[in-house]
């Protein structure tokens, strides 16, 4: 933690912190320059609120070396994770296709959905069978007989699973049907979910909340990590912004800034970070330039009738076209797709 002190700090004040700091347990160096001092304290814990420095008189500002989350750092884990799920791995050399509709809503079209997405080259078939609808008046999902029939076309197609998860309760369920257990963006400060995930036996993929800083997004992940489930992926979806043009703002820094910081996997969902169709494919290829290793894709064979998500959807060919774009886009930067 570095601390600068206020220009011409007296010498009675500049005792005052210096103790402080000794009584927090830290070991304090002191650099004089001609005007300001400023103080390198050894020794953070993760969890030291930093604030208890900043409100100390005569201190104008502190800042954090180390991160606050350790398990998710890089500087914990120097290579990057790579999840084995079957015989795909997601963090590895290849950038993984997750694909299917935003919810499952009846046997005929997970199937001609699972069928399309395959044929392209998806490896994991998506769809939700809990849905985290912004209106309880909305359709709410199939629940079970969801999960059913998304693990019956996944099956059928060779596909593996990925769904949401929104409570506590729903954890041993879909543990049964899925592969990878889906985070949605409004449950990302679930702190309780996130704890039982970190009990449960399969992958999770974690979204970024609708207003989460990459800290706070960190922070997550380490809530799963730290109670044993080292199978974590983050999956950048858009943040809010002041921009209402596309749903959400779609933060193609995310993935440099993650794969710098932290050695989880990171997936982009150009879908839901958009929300408009013809927006789909240049963000997903944006993406994969950018570093993602996977994409989340929402397709419908006819989105129009979609009971969520339709006007994101990706039409059949409109997906087809997508994967050949993306796989070109992997090959220039190395990295093989499909
Ligand atoms: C979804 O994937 O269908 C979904 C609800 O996403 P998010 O949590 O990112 O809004
Ligand atoms: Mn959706």
């Amino acid at each position: 933690m570095v601390i600068v002190l206020e220009k011409n700090i007296n010498e009675k004040k500049l005792e005052n912190v210096i103790k402080h700091l000794e009584d927090f347990g830290f070991a304090v160096h002191k650099s004089t320059g001609v005007e300001q001092i400023v103080l390198g304290a050894i020794g953070v814990k993760n969890d030291f609120d930093i604030r208890q420095v900043k409100v100390l008189d005569g201190v104008s500002e502190v800042y954090r070396i180390t991160e606050p989350y350790k398990l998710a750092s890089r500087t914990f884990k120097k290579e990057n994770t790579e999840i084995k799920i079957k015989d795909i791995v997601i963090g590895g050399n290849e950038v993984v296709m997750m694909a299917g509709p935003c919810s499952v809503e009846n046997e005929d079209q997970i199937f001609t959905i699972a069928e399309i997405v395959a044929a392209s080259g998806a490896k994991i078939l998506r769809g939700g069978a809990f849905k985290p609808r912004t209106s309880p008046y909305s359709f709410q999902g199939l629940g079970e007989e969801g999960l059913k029939l998304l693990r019956k076309a996944a099956d059928k197609y060779n596909l593996l699973v990925i769904t949401e998860v929104m409570e506590t309760s729903q954890i041993k369920l879909i543990e049964e049907y899925t592969d990878i257990f889906q985070v949605g963006a409004r449950n990302m400060q679930n702190f309780s979910l996130m704890r039982d995930l970190g009990k449960a036996s399969k992958p999770v993929m974690l979204k970024r909340g609708l207003a989460a800083t990459v800290e706070d997004w960190m922070m997550s992940a380490e809530y799963i990590l730290s109670n044993g489930n080292k199978n974590v992926m983050l999956c950048e979806r858009g943040i809010r912004t002041f921009e209402t043009i596309t749903r959400n703002t779609f933060d193609l820094s995310a993935f440099p800034v993650v794969h710098k910081i932290s050695h989880l996997p990171v997936i982009a969902d150009p879908s839901h970070a958009t929300g408009i169709r013809d927006k789909v494919l240049p963000m997903a290829r944006a993406a994969v330039a950018a570093g993602a290793d996977g994409l989340m894709v929402e397709v419908h064979h006819d989105p129009e009738k979609a009971l969520s998500d339709g006007p994101q959807a990706l039409l059949p060919d409109q997906f087809t076209e997508l994967m050949k774009q993306v796989k070109l886009i992997a090959k220039v930067i190395g990295r093989k797709m499909g």
